[in-house]
Protein backbone atom coordinates (compact mmCIF):
# COMPACT_ATOMS: atom_id res chain seq x y z
CA UNK A 1 0.00 0.00 0.00
CA UNK A 2 1.36 3.50 -0.68
CA UNK A 3 -1.39 5.93 0.48
CA UNK A 4 -4.35 6.25 2.80
CA UNK A 5 -5.62 9.59 1.56
CA UNK A 6 -5.16 11.57 -1.32
CA UNK A 7 -3.36 15.23 -1.35
CA UNK A 8 -6.48 16.92 -1.13
CA UNK A 9 -9.06 15.09 1.39
CA UNK A 10 -7.12 15.63 5.07
CA UNK A 11 -9.34 18.80 6.78
CA UNK A 12 -9.52 19.59 10.36
CA UNK A 13 -11.58 16.61 11.35
CA UNK A 14 -8.85 14.34 10.53
CA UNK A 15 -6.41 15.91 12.92
CA UNK A 16 -4.71 13.18 15.50
CA UNK A 17 -5.23 10.35 12.65
CA UNK A 18 -2.52 8.64 11.23
CA UNK A 19 -1.93 8.87 7.41
CA UNK A 20 -0.11 7.46 4.33
CA UNK A 21 0.34 9.95 1.02
CA UNK A 22 2.22 9.31 -2.02
CA UNK A 23 2.64 11.83 -4.09
CA UNK A 24 5.54 14.63 -6.17
CA UNK A 25 7.61 17.28 -3.98
CA UNK A 26 5.82 20.63 -5.50
CA UNK A 27 7.80 22.66 -3.16
CA UNK A 28 10.63 22.57 -0.45
CA UNK A 29 11.04 25.57 2.09
CA UNK A 30 13.83 25.00 4.54
CA UNK A 31 12.78 27.01 7.66
CA UNK A 32 16.30 27.13 9.98
CA UNK A 33 16.51 23.38 9.68
CA UNK A 34 12.38 22.84 9.41
CA UNK A 35 11.46 21.34 6.42
CA UNK A 36 8.67 22.15 4.28
CA UNK A 37 7.28 19.90 2.08
CA UNK A 38 4.23 20.62 -0.42
CA UNK A 39 3.29 16.90 -1.38
CA UNK A 40 1.33 16.61 -4.69
CA UNK A 41 -0.71 14.47 -6.46
CA UNK A 42 -3.80 14.79 -8.82
CA UNK A 43 -5.95 15.94 -6.05
CA UNK A 44 -4.07 18.46 -4.57
CA UNK A 45 -1.68 19.68 -1.99
CA UNK A 46 -0.68 18.84 1.56
CA UNK A 47 1.88 20.17 3.50
CA UNK A 48 4.33 17.70 5.57
CA UNK A 49 6.29 19.12 8.22
CA UNK A 50 10.37 17.92 8.98
CA UNK A 51 11.33 19.10 12.49
CA UNK A 52 14.83 18.21 13.52
CA UNK A 53 13.40 18.42 17.00
CA UNK A 54 10.35 15.88 16.28
CA UNK A 55 13.07 13.45 14.69
CA UNK A 56 16.78 14.31 13.20
CA UNK A 57 17.32 11.88 11.03
CA UNK A 58 13.82 11.96 8.95
CA UNK A 59 14.45 16.00 8.55
CA UNK A 60 18.02 15.25 7.33
CA UNK A 61 16.55 13.08 4.55
CA UNK A 62 14.10 15.45 4.04
CA UNK A 63 16.42 18.05 3.48
CA UNK A 64 17.89 16.12 0.18
CA UNK A 65 14.58 16.43 -1.32
CA UNK A 66 14.12 18.48 -4.73
CA UNK A 67 11.36 19.41 -6.82
CA UNK A 68 9.34 16.51 -8.75
CA UNK A 69 10.85 13.69 -6.44
CA UNK A 70 8.46 10.70 -5.76
CA UNK A 71 7.78 10.25 -2.50
CA UNK A 72 5.63 7.88 0.45
CA UNK A 73 4.83 9.95 3.80
CA UNK A 74 3.14 8.55 6.73
CA UNK A 75 2.10 9.85 10.02
CA UNK A 76 -0.07 11.85 11.89
CA UNK A 77 -2.29 14.37 11.14
CA UNK A 78 -1.87 17.83 13.35
CA UNK A 79 -3.16 21.15 13.40
CA UNK A 80 -1.16 23.85 12.05
CA UNK A 81 0.54 26.19 14.25
CA UNK A 82 -2.30 29.37 14.97
CA UNK A 83 -1.66 32.23 12.42
CA UNK A 84 0.01 29.70 9.79
CA UNK A 85 -3.15 28.67 8.16
CA UNK A 86 -3.66 28.66 4.86
CA UNK A 87 -7.20 29.45 3.59
CA UNK A 88 -6.07 29.85 -0.09
CA UNK A 89 -5.62 25.94 0.08
CA UNK A 90 -8.64 23.10 0.83
CA UNK A 91 -6.05 21.33 3.17
CA UNK A 92 -4.56 24.61 4.48
CA UNK A 93 -5.78 23.80 8.07
CA UNK A 94 -3.98 20.65 8.69
CA UNK A 95 -0.53 19.49 8.28
CA UNK A 96 1.49 15.44 8.35
CA UNK A 97 4.05 15.30 10.88
CA UNK A 98 6.12 12.35 9.14
CA UNK A 99 7.01 9.18 11.20
CA UNK A 100 8.77 7.93 7.80
CA UNK A 101 9.77 9.13 4.36
CA UNK A 102 10.26 6.51 1.68
CA UNK A 103 12.15 8.04 -1.52
CA UNK A 104 10.21 6.45 -4.00
CA UNK A 105 12.06 7.61 -7.51
CA UNK A 106 14.32 11.01 -7.76
CA UNK A 107 13.74 13.79 -10.07
CA UNK A 108 16.81 14.76 -12.35
CA UNK A 109 17.06 18.59 -13.42
CA UNK A 110 13.28 19.57 -14.55
CA UNK A 111 12.94 21.32 -17.99
CA UNK A 112 11.44 24.15 -16.44
CA UNK A 113 9.76 25.34 -12.95
CA UNK A 114 6.68 23.06 -12.93
CA UNK A 115 4.73 26.32 -11.23
CA UNK A 116 5.80 28.83 -14.44
CA UNK A 117 4.13 28.78 -17.76
CA UNK A 118 6.90 28.18 -19.91
CA UNK A 119 6.82 30.74 -23.10
CA UNK A 120 8.29 27.70 -25.80
CA UNK A 121 5.72 25.79 -26.81
CA UNK A 122 7.92 23.43 -28.33
CA UNK A 123 10.03 22.90 -24.86
CA UNK A 124 6.46 21.95 -23.24
CA UNK A 125 5.80 19.60 -25.93
CA UNK A 126 8.93 17.79 -25.78
CA UNK A 127 8.33 17.26 -22.56
CA UNK A 128 4.60 16.18 -22.65
CA UNK A 129 4.53 14.20 -19.65
CA UNK A 130 6.01 16.91 -17.71
CA UNK A 131 4.06 19.56 -18.61
CA UNK A 132 0.28 17.92 -18.15
CA UNK A 133 1.26 17.82 -14.50
CA UNK A 134 0.35 21.38 -14.56
CA UNK A 135 -2.73 21.82 -12.34
CA UNK A 136 -4.59 23.85 -15.79
CA UNK A 137 -3.39 21.11 -18.26
CA UNK A 138 -4.80 18.31 -15.83
CA UNK A 139 -7.88 19.88 -15.28
CA UNK A 140 -7.98 20.06 -19.16
CA UNK A 141 -7.71 16.30 -19.47
CA UNK A 142 -10.33 15.66 -17.09
CA UNK A 143 -12.71 18.31 -18.76
CA UNK A 144 -12.01 16.67 -22.07
CA UNK A 145 -13.22 13.19 -20.38
CA UNK A 146 -16.28 14.62 -18.83
CA UNK A 147 -17.03 16.09 -21.93
CA UNK A 148 -16.57 12.82 -24.00
CA UNK A 149 -18.37 10.93 -21.16
CA UNK A 150 -21.13 13.34 -20.94
CA UNK A 151 -21.74 12.96 -24.88
CA UNK A 152 -21.96 8.77 -24.62
CA UNK A 153 -23.77 8.96 -21.61
CA UNK A 154 -26.08 11.18 -23.59
CA UNK A 155 -26.35 9.61 -26.95
CA UNK A 156 -26.88 6.53 -25.30
CA UNK A 157 -29.99 7.68 -23.59
CA UNK A 158 -31.30 8.69 -26.93
CA UNK A 159 -30.56 5.21 -28.18
CA UNK A 160 -27.61 6.17 -30.27
CA UNK A 161 -24.82 2.87 -30.05
CA UNK A 162 -21.40 3.81 -30.73
CA UNK A 163 -19.93 1.90 -33.63
CA UNK A 164 -15.97 1.58 -34.48
CA UNK A 165 -15.00 2.36 -37.76
CA UNK A 166 -12.04 1.16 -39.92
CA UNK A 167 -8.51 3.78 -39.75
CA UNK A 168 -7.20 2.11 -42.84
CA UNK A 169 -9.68 2.81 -45.13
CA UNK A 170 -9.68 4.52 -48.54
CA UNK A 171 -9.24 7.81 -49.47
CA UNK A 172 -12.32 10.00 -49.43
CA UNK A 173 -13.16 13.55 -50.73
CA UNK A 174 -13.56 15.27 -47.67
CA UNK A 175 -11.59 18.28 -48.90
CA UNK A 176 -7.78 17.95 -47.74
CA UNK A 177 -5.41 15.84 -48.49
CA UNK A 178 -4.82 12.10 -47.16
CA UNK A 179 -2.36 10.26 -45.21
CA UNK A 180 -1.10 7.42 -46.80
CA UNK A 181 0.09 4.09 -45.33
CA UNK A 182 1.81 1.62 -47.95
CA UNK A 183 0.33 -1.61 -47.97
CA UNK A 184 3.34 -4.61 -47.79
CA UNK A 185 1.20 -7.67 -49.23
CA UNK A 186 -0.44 -5.53 -51.76
CA UNK A 187 2.82 -3.57 -52.87
CA UNK A 188 2.05 -0.32 -54.39
CA UNK A 189 -1.64 -0.13 -52.88
CA UNK A 190 -2.20 2.25 -50.14
CA UNK A 191 -4.53 2.81 -47.39
CA UNK A 192 -5.87 6.08 -46.22
CA UNK A 193 -6.32 7.70 -42.62
CA UNK A 194 -10.03 8.20 -42.70
CA UNK A 195 -10.59 12.31 -42.79
CA UNK A 196 -13.72 11.70 -41.40
CA UNK A 197 -15.71 8.14 -41.32
CA UNK A 198 -18.00 9.98 -43.74
CA UNK A 199 -18.90 6.83 -46.40
CA UNK A 200 -19.03 4.50 -43.05
CA UNK A 201 -21.54 6.10 -41.76
CA UNK A 202 -23.78 6.35 -44.42
CA UNK A 203 -23.44 2.62 -44.95
CA UNK A 204 -24.04 1.86 -41.37
CA UNK A 205 -27.50 3.45 -42.51
CA UNK A 206 -27.62 1.01 -44.94
CA UNK A 207 -26.51 -1.77 -42.72
CA UNK A 208 -30.02 -0.55 -40.67
CA UNK A 209 -28.05 0.48 -37.39
CA UNK A 210 -30.76 3.76 -37.56
CA UNK A 211 -28.85 5.84 -34.77
CA UNK A 212 -24.77 5.38 -34.99
CA UNK A 213 -22.11 7.82 -33.17
CA UNK A 214 -18.71 7.48 -32.97
CA UNK A 215 -15.84 9.55 -31.07
CA UNK A 216 -13.49 9.16 -33.83
CA UNK A 217 -9.97 10.00 -35.23
CA UNK A 218 -9.60 11.97 -38.13
CA UNK A 219 -6.77 12.45 -40.13
CA UNK A 220 -5.93 15.66 -42.54
CA UNK A 221 -2.62 16.07 -44.03
CA UNK A 222 -3.57 20.16 -44.14
CA UNK A 223 -0.93 22.97 -44.26
CA UNK A 224 -1.28 23.77 -40.64
CA UNK A 225 -2.75 26.37 -39.33
CA UNK A 226 -2.64 28.00 -35.64
CA UNK A 227 -5.66 25.80 -34.61
CA UNK A 228 -5.12 22.71 -36.84
CA UNK A 229 -4.21 19.42 -36.07
CA UNK A 230 -3.01 16.52 -38.24
CA UNK A 231 -5.48 14.05 -36.47
CA UNK A 232 -7.69 15.47 -34.31
CA UNK A 233 -11.08 13.85 -33.39
CA UNK A 234 -15.02 14.14 -33.82
CA UNK A 235 -18.06 13.57 -32.21
CA UNK A 236 -19.78 11.69 -35.23
CA UNK A 237 -23.26 11.34 -35.70
CA UNK A 238 -25.99 9.85 -38.51
CA UNK A 239 -29.24 8.84 -38.04
CA UNK A 240 -31.95 7.63 -40.13
CA UNK A 241 -35.52 8.42 -41.15
CA UNK A 242 -34.54 12.19 -40.03
CA UNK A 243 -34.88 15.79 -40.69
CA UNK A 244 -32.97 18.57 -40.32
CA UNK A 245 -34.76 19.30 -37.09
CA UNK A 246 -34.15 15.74 -35.47
CA UNK A 247 -30.19 16.44 -35.99
CA UNK A 248 -30.90 20.26 -34.49
CA UNK A 249 -32.75 18.85 -31.72
CA UNK A 250 -30.14 15.65 -30.68
CA UNK A 251 -27.07 17.90 -31.09
CA UNK A 252 -28.97 20.61 -28.91
CA UNK A 253 -29.48 18.10 -26.18
CA UNK A 254 -25.98 16.59 -26.73
CA UNK A 255 -24.52 20.24 -26.12
CA UNK A 256 -26.75 21.10 -22.95
CA UNK A 257 -25.95 18.25 -21.40
CA UNK A 258 -21.91 18.42 -22.27
CA UNK A 259 -22.21 21.87 -20.74
CA UNK A 260 -24.01 21.01 -17.85
CA UNK A 261 -21.86 18.12 -16.61
CA UNK A 262 -18.63 19.53 -17.82
CA UNK A 263 -19.09 23.42 -16.28
CA UNK A 264 -22.52 23.08 -14.34
CA UNK A 265 -23.36 26.01 -16.94
CA UNK A 266 -27.15 25.80 -18.33
CA UNK A 267 -27.32 26.57 -21.78
CA UNK A 268 -30.08 27.98 -23.98
CA UNK A 269 -31.64 25.77 -26.42
CA UNK A 270 -33.26 25.45 -29.36
CA UNK A 271 -30.35 27.46 -31.01
CA UNK A 272 -31.21 30.55 -32.93
CA UNK A 273 -31.39 30.16 -36.78
CA UNK A 274 -29.50 31.98 -39.20
CA UNK A 275 -29.34 30.99 -43.22
CA UNK A 276 -25.94 31.21 -44.74
CA UNK A 277 -27.29 34.20 -46.70
CA UNK A 278 -28.56 36.22 -43.72
CA UNK A 279 -25.01 35.75 -41.16
CA UNK A 280 -23.04 36.58 -44.33
CA UNK A 281 -25.19 39.75 -45.03
CA UNK A 282 -25.48 40.64 -41.80
CA UNK A 283 -22.07 39.89 -40.28
CA UNK A 284 -19.61 38.80 -43.25
CA UNK A 285 -19.22 35.40 -41.74
CA UNK A 286 -20.99 31.81 -41.96
CA UNK A 287 -19.43 31.27 -38.93
CA UNK A 288 -21.30 34.98 -37.27
CA UNK A 289 -19.88 36.20 -33.56
CA UNK A 290 -23.45 37.57 -32.21
CA UNK A 291 -21.47 38.81 -29.12
CA UNK A 292 -21.06 42.37 -30.48
CA UNK A 293 -22.90 44.37 -32.66
CA UNK A 294 -21.64 46.07 -35.63
CA UNK A 295 -23.58 44.38 -38.32
CA UNK A 296 -23.17 45.30 -41.79
CA UNK A 297 -25.41 47.67 -43.11
CA UNK A 298 -26.73 47.19 -47.12
CA UNK A 299 -26.39 50.84 -48.78
CA UNK A 300 -26.43 49.53 -52.62
CA UNK A 301 -30.23 50.90 -52.65
CA UNK A 302 -28.81 54.68 -51.58
CA UNK A 303 -25.64 54.62 -53.75
CA UNK A 304 -27.06 53.01 -57.29
CA UNK A 305 -26.50 56.69 -58.55
CA UNK A 306 -23.65 57.67 -56.60
CA UNK A 307 -21.40 60.81 -57.82
CA UNK A 308 -18.67 58.07 -56.08
CA UNK A 309 -17.21 56.04 -59.28
CA UNK A 310 -15.79 53.24 -56.52
CA UNK A 311 -19.56 52.88 -55.14
CA UNK A 312 -21.06 53.01 -58.55
CA UNK A 313 -19.15 50.69 -60.28
CA UNK A 314 -19.31 48.06 -57.65
CA UNK A 315 -23.07 48.36 -58.23
CA UNK A 316 -23.51 48.52 -61.89
CA UNK A 317 -21.18 45.00 -61.78
CA UNK A 318 -23.66 43.69 -60.20
CA UNK A 319 -22.25 44.10 -56.61
CA UNK A 320 -23.12 45.72 -53.08
CA UNK A 321 -21.93 48.57 -51.13
CA UNK A 322 -22.26 47.96 -47.75
CA UNK A 323 -20.92 49.35 -44.23
CA UNK A 324 -19.94 48.80 -40.89
CA UNK A 325 -20.10 51.20 -37.99
CA UNK A 326 -17.28 50.92 -35.29
CA UNK A 327 -18.88 52.18 -33.05
CA UNK A 328 -16.39 54.58 -30.55
CA UNK A 329 -13.47 53.95 -32.77
CA UNK A 330 -12.37 57.43 -34.08
CA UNK A 331 -9.32 57.28 -32.63
CA UNK A 332 -8.35 54.61 -34.87
CA UNK A 333 -4.11 54.84 -35.09
CA UNK A 334 -2.59 54.64 -38.60
CA UNK A 335 -0.96 51.53 -37.62
CA UNK A 336 -4.74 49.99 -36.92
CA UNK A 337 -5.59 51.85 -40.72
CA UNK A 338 -2.86 50.27 -42.31
CA UNK A 339 -3.70 46.60 -40.71
CA UNK A 340 -6.86 46.51 -41.26
CA UNK A 341 -6.49 47.91 -44.61
CA UNK A 342 -3.92 45.01 -45.38
CA UNK A 343 -6.74 42.68 -43.95
CA UNK A 344 -9.53 44.08 -46.48
CA UNK A 345 -6.54 43.83 -49.23
CA UNK A 346 -6.11 39.82 -48.17
CA UNK A 347 -9.50 38.89 -48.69
CA UNK A 348 -10.45 40.61 -51.89
CA UNK A 349 -10.78 43.97 -51.32
CA UNK A 350 -8.71 46.72 -53.45
CA UNK A 351 -8.60 49.25 -50.55
CA UNK A 352 -10.50 50.31 -47.34
CA UNK A 353 -12.72 53.35 -47.30
CA UNK A 354 -13.74 54.77 -43.98
CA UNK A 355 -14.49 57.87 -42.08
CA UNK A 356 -13.89 58.92 -39.01
CA UNK A 357 -16.27 61.06 -36.82
CA UNK A 358 -14.95 63.68 -35.10
CA UNK A 359 -15.27 66.75 -33.22
CA UNK A 360 -18.68 67.04 -35.43
CA UNK A 361 -16.70 66.16 -38.48
CA UNK A 362 -16.48 63.45 -40.90
CA UNK A 363 -13.22 63.15 -42.36
CA UNK A 364 -12.48 60.94 -44.94
CA UNK A 365 -11.01 61.42 -48.64
CA UNK A 366 -14.08 60.06 -50.07
CA UNK A 367 -16.67 62.40 -47.92
CA UNK A 368 -16.66 65.00 -50.61
CA UNK A 369 -17.60 62.90 -53.40
CA UNK A 370 -21.49 61.98 -51.13
CA UNK A 371 -24.32 63.50 -51.96
CA UNK A 372 -26.70 65.13 -49.12
CA UNK A 373 -29.03 62.12 -50.09
CA UNK A 374 -26.37 60.08 -49.72
CA UNK A 375 -24.90 60.97 -46.68
CA UNK A 376 -28.69 61.41 -45.03
CA UNK A 377 -28.83 58.14 -45.90
CA UNK A 378 -25.67 56.78 -43.61
CA UNK A 379 -26.64 59.17 -40.99
CA UNK A 380 -29.95 56.93 -40.77
CA UNK A 381 -29.02 53.60 -41.88
CA UNK A 382 -25.47 53.32 -39.48
CA UNK A 383 -27.04 55.87 -36.85
CA UNK A 384 -24.03 57.64 -37.02
CA UNK A 385 -22.85 59.47 -33.92
CA UNK A 386 -19.49 61.40 -32.69
CA UNK A 387 -16.63 58.84 -31.72
CA UNK A 388 -17.95 56.64 -34.43
CA UNK A 389 -15.57 54.96 -37.33
CA UNK A 390 -17.46 53.38 -40.57
CA UNK A 391 -15.94 51.41 -43.46
CA UNK A 392 -17.21 50.98 -46.42
CA UNK A 393 -16.82 47.17 -48.69
CA UNK A 394 -18.06 47.94 -52.48
CA UNK A 395 -17.52 44.66 -54.33
CA UNK A 396 -19.18 41.24 -55.18
CA UNK A 397 -21.77 40.37 -52.21
CA UNK A 398 -18.94 37.92 -51.21
CA UNK A 399 -16.18 40.04 -50.92
CA UNK A 400 -17.89 42.98 -49.93
CA UNK A 401 -19.25 40.74 -46.80
CA UNK A 402 -16.21 38.75 -45.91
CA UNK A 403 -14.14 41.33 -46.25
CA UNK A 404 -16.40 43.57 -43.83
CA UNK A 405 -16.59 40.85 -41.69
CA UNK A 406 -13.14 40.08 -41.04
CA UNK A 407 -12.82 43.96 -40.12
CA UNK A 408 -15.53 43.40 -37.90
CA UNK A 409 -13.73 41.11 -35.93
CA UNK A 410 -10.58 42.73 -36.02
CA UNK A 411 -12.12 45.84 -34.95
CA UNK A 412 -13.89 44.04 -32.08
CA UNK A 413 -10.93 42.29 -31.07
CA UNK A 414 -8.56 45.85 -30.83
CA UNK A 415 -11.65 47.11 -28.77
CA UNK A 416 -11.63 44.24 -26.76
CA UNK A 417 -15.16 43.12 -27.04
CA UNK A 418 -13.46 39.36 -27.99
CA UNK A 419 -10.16 37.98 -27.68
CA UNK A 420 -8.09 36.69 -25.00
CA UNK A 421 -10.09 39.14 -22.10
CA UNK A 422 -13.32 38.09 -22.87
CA UNK A 423 -12.37 34.07 -23.37
CA UNK A 424 -13.31 33.07 -20.54
CA UNK A 425 -17.03 34.14 -20.86
CA UNK A 426 -19.78 32.12 -19.84
CA UNK A 427 -20.54 33.30 -16.27
CA UNK A 428 -20.99 29.76 -14.52
CA UNK A 429 -24.85 30.07 -13.92
CA UNK A 430 -25.91 32.49 -16.60
CA UNK A 431 -25.10 30.90 -20.46
CA UNK A 432 -25.78 34.16 -21.44
CA UNK A 433 -22.11 35.21 -22.57
CA UNK A 434 -22.33 30.98 -24.58
CA UNK A 435 -23.98 32.07 -27.96
CA UNK A 436 -24.78 29.54 -29.83
CA UNK A 437 -26.42 28.68 -33.69
CA UNK A 438 -27.22 27.13 -36.61
CA UNK A 439 -26.27 28.26 -39.75
CA UNK A 440 -28.74 26.65 -42.64
CA UNK A 441 -29.08 26.34 -45.97
CA UNK A 442 -25.25 26.62 -47.41
CA UNK A 443 -24.85 26.50 -50.81
CA UNK A 444 -24.39 23.20 -52.45
CA UNK A 445 -21.92 23.58 -54.73
CA UNK A 446 -18.57 26.47 -54.26
CA UNK A 447 -16.46 27.45 -58.13
CA UNK A 448 -13.20 26.66 -58.03
CA UNK A 449 -11.42 29.44 -60.20
CA UNK A 450 -8.11 27.02 -59.83
CA UNK A 451 -9.36 24.21 -61.00
CA UNK A 452 -12.18 25.82 -63.36
CA UNK A 453 -15.11 23.25 -61.58
CA UNK A 454 -17.56 22.77 -59.57
CA UNK A 455 -16.66 21.89 -55.38
CA UNK A 456 -19.11 20.69 -53.04
CA UNK A 457 -19.04 23.30 -50.16
CA UNK A 458 -19.83 20.05 -47.65
CA UNK A 459 -19.00 17.29 -49.24
CA UNK A 460 -20.30 14.71 -52.25
CA UNK A 461 -23.35 13.41 -50.38
CA UNK A 462 -24.83 16.15 -49.01
CA UNK A 463 -28.67 16.81 -50.32
CA UNK A 464 -30.17 19.67 -52.09
CA UNK A 465 -32.90 21.40 -50.81
CA UNK A 466 -36.04 19.68 -52.07
CA UNK A 467 -37.15 23.29 -53.47
CA UNK A 468 -33.89 23.55 -55.67
CA UNK A 469 -34.10 20.63 -56.93
CA UNK A 470 -35.21 21.82 -60.86
CA UNK A 471 -32.03 24.39 -60.19
CA UNK A 472 -29.84 20.83 -60.61
CA UNK A 473 -31.78 20.30 -63.81
CA UNK A 474 -31.06 23.93 -65.39
CA UNK A 475 -27.32 23.67 -64.42
CA UNK A 476 -27.81 26.71 -62.00
CA UNK A 477 -25.17 25.23 -59.51
CA UNK A 478 -24.68 28.70 -58.26
CA UNK A 479 -28.41 29.00 -57.21
CA UNK A 480 -28.85 25.24 -55.12
CA UNK A 481 -28.90 25.24 -51.85
CA UNK A 482 -28.30 22.59 -49.57
CA UNK A 483 -29.63 20.14 -46.49
CA UNK A 484 -26.29 21.33 -44.83
CA UNK A 485 -25.71 23.07 -41.51
CA UNK A 486 -22.96 23.94 -39.22
CA UNK A 487 -23.02 24.79 -35.29
CA UNK A 488 -21.38 27.98 -34.55
CA UNK A 489 -20.18 28.77 -30.94
CA UNK A 490 -19.25 32.54 -30.43
CA UNK A 491 -18.17 32.43 -33.82
CA UNK A 492 -16.42 29.61 -33.61
CA UNK A 493 -17.56 26.85 -35.77
CA UNK A 494 -18.00 24.08 -33.58
CA UNK A 495 -19.32 21.30 -35.95
CA UNK A 496 -21.43 20.81 -39.73
CA UNK A 497 -23.39 18.18 -41.28
CA UNK A 498 -25.81 17.42 -43.61
CA UNK A 499 -28.91 15.54 -44.85
CA UNK A 500 -27.53 12.90 -47.43
CA UNK A 501 -28.41 11.85 -50.69
CA UNK A 502 -29.62 8.39 -50.56
CA UNK A 503 -31.40 8.06 -54.45
CA UNK A 504 -28.35 6.76 -56.70
CA UNK A 505 -30.09 8.11 -59.08
CA UNK A 506 -28.78 11.85 -57.51
CA UNK A 507 -25.67 10.42 -55.80
CA UNK A 508 -24.46 10.05 -59.84
CA UNK A 509 -25.88 13.07 -60.77
CA UNK A 510 -23.69 14.76 -58.04
CA UNK A 511 -20.79 12.97 -58.82
CA UNK A 512 -21.13 14.18 -63.18
CA UNK A 513 -22.09 17.89 -61.72
CA UNK A 514 -18.53 17.54 -59.11
CA UNK A 515 -16.52 16.47 -63.01
CA UNK A 516 -16.11 13.03 -61.48
CA UNK A 517 -15.73 10.69 -64.38
CA UNK A 518 -17.78 7.30 -65.00
CA UNK A 519 -15.05 5.22 -64.45
CA UNK A 520 -13.57 6.78 -61.62
CA UNK A 521 -17.15 6.99 -59.89
CA UNK A 522 -16.87 3.28 -59.77
CA UNK A 523 -13.52 2.94 -58.57
CA UNK A 524 -13.94 5.42 -55.65
CA UNK A 525 -17.52 5.46 -54.80
CA UNK A 526 -19.19 1.92 -56.09
CA UNK A 527 -19.12 0.21 -52.51
CA UNK A 528 -21.38 3.48 -51.57
CA UNK A 529 -23.41 3.49 -55.01
CA UNK A 530 -24.16 -0.47 -54.87
CA UNK A 531 -25.58 0.48 -51.35
CA UNK A 532 -27.85 2.71 -52.33
CA UNK A 533 -29.39 0.42 -54.55
CA UNK A 534 -29.84 -1.88 -51.77
CA UNK A 535 -32.49 0.16 -49.92
CA UNK A 536 -30.83 2.66 -48.76
CA UNK A 537 -32.90 4.75 -46.42
CA UNK A 538 -33.22 8.47 -46.33
CA UNK A 539 -30.27 9.78 -43.50
CA UNK A 540 -28.20 12.58 -42.31
CA UNK A 541 -25.94 13.35 -39.43
CA UNK A 542 -23.42 16.00 -38.17
CA UNK A 543 -19.53 15.92 -36.85
CA UNK A 544 -18.65 18.10 -33.83
CA UNK A 545 -14.80 19.35 -33.37
CA UNK A 546 -14.09 17.79 -29.77
CA UNK A 547 -10.86 18.77 -29.71
CA UNK A 548 -12.49 22.85 -30.22
CA UNK A 549 -15.13 22.77 -27.94
CA UNK A 550 -13.50 21.21 -25.03
CA UNK A 551 -11.29 24.20 -25.36
CA UNK A 552 -13.71 26.49 -25.32
CA UNK A 553 -15.15 24.93 -22.31
CA UNK A 554 -11.69 24.63 -20.81
CA UNK A 555 -11.15 29.07 -21.90
CA UNK A 556 -8.62 28.12 -23.87
CA UNK A 557 -6.62 29.32 -26.96
CA UNK A 558 -4.84 26.79 -28.29
CA UNK A 559 -6.71 22.69 -29.10
CA UNK A 560 -3.18 21.66 -28.10
CA UNK A 561 -3.96 22.77 -24.38
CA UNK A 562 -6.81 20.28 -24.50
CA UNK A 563 -4.55 17.29 -26.52
CA UNK A 564 -2.28 15.10 -24.12
CA UNK A 565 0.02 14.70 -26.87
CA UNK A 566 -0.32 17.09 -29.47
CA UNK A 567 1.88 17.83 -32.13
CA UNK A 568 3.68 21.05 -32.47
CA UNK A 569 2.53 24.06 -35.28
CA UNK A 570 4.63 22.62 -37.83
CA UNK A 571 2.93 18.38 -37.09
CA UNK A 572 5.99 17.42 -35.76
CA UNK A 573 5.39 15.23 -32.33
CA UNK A 574 8.96 16.97 -30.89
CA UNK A 575 8.38 14.24 -27.83
CA UNK A 576 9.22 11.18 -29.93
CA UNK A 577 10.85 12.98 -32.22
CA UNK A 578 8.11 11.88 -35.37
CA UNK A 579 7.97 12.25 -38.10
CA UNK A 580 11.06 9.71 -38.32
CA UNK A 581 13.69 7.99 -40.49
CA UNK A 582 12.60 4.40 -40.91
CA UNK A 583 14.79 1.19 -41.25
CA UNK A 584 15.87 0.76 -44.86
CA UNK A 585 14.81 -3.07 -44.45
CA UNK A 586 11.01 -1.90 -43.76
CA UNK A 587 11.19 0.12 -46.70
CA UNK A 588 12.02 -2.72 -48.48
CA UNK A 589 9.24 -5.07 -47.00
CA UNK A 590 6.86 -2.25 -48.41
CA UNK A 591 8.59 -2.36 -52.33
CA UNK A 592 9.13 2.10 -51.67
CA UNK A 593 11.94 3.54 -52.10
CA UNK A 594 12.69 7.04 -51.35
CA UNK A 595 13.66 9.90 -53.99
CA UNK A 596 16.85 11.07 -53.74
CA UNK A 597 16.94 13.89 -51.53
CA UNK A 598 17.52 17.69 -53.16
N1 LIG B 1 -18.09 14.15 -42.23
C1 LIG B 1 -18.41 15.55 -42.16
C2 LIG B 1 -17.19 16.37 -41.75
O1 LIG B 1 -16.23 15.83 -41.23
C3 LIG B 1 -19.48 15.85 -41.18
C4 LIG B 1 -20.81 15.33 -41.60
O2 LIG B 1 -21.28 15.65 -42.69
O3 LIG B 1 -21.44 14.64 -40.78
O4 LIG B 1 -17.18 17.57 -41.91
Amino acid sequence: MYRTNDCNSLRKIDIGKQVMLAGWVHVTRDHGGVIFIDLRDREGLTQAVFRPEENAELAKEAHSLRSEDVIEVSGRVAARLPGTENANLATGDIEIIPSRLRILNRADTLPFPIDAEPQNEDLRITHRYFDLRRPRLARNLRVRHRVTKATRDYLDGQGYIEVETPVLSKSTPEGARDFLVPSRIMPGKFYALPQAPQQYKQLLMVAGVEKYFQIAKCFRDEDLRADRQPEFTQIDIEASFVTPDDIFSVTEGMLAAIFKVARNIEIKTPFDRLTYREAVGRFGSDKPDRRFGMELVDLSDDFRASGFKVFRSAIDAGGVVKAINSKGFAGITIGQADELTEIAKLYGAKGLAFIKIENGEWKSPVVKFFSDAEKAALQSKLRIEEGDCVFFGADKWEIAGEVLGRIRLRVAEIQNLIGPANRHSGSEQSGLDWDFLWVTDFPLFQWSPEENKWNAMHHPFTRPKTEDMPLFDDKKFSEIRAEAYDVVLNGVEIGGGSIRIYEPELQEKMFEALGIRPEDRQSQFGHLLRALRLGAPPHGGIALGLDRLVMLICGEESIRDVMAFPKNNRGLDLMTQSPADVDPRQLRDLSLKLAEKK
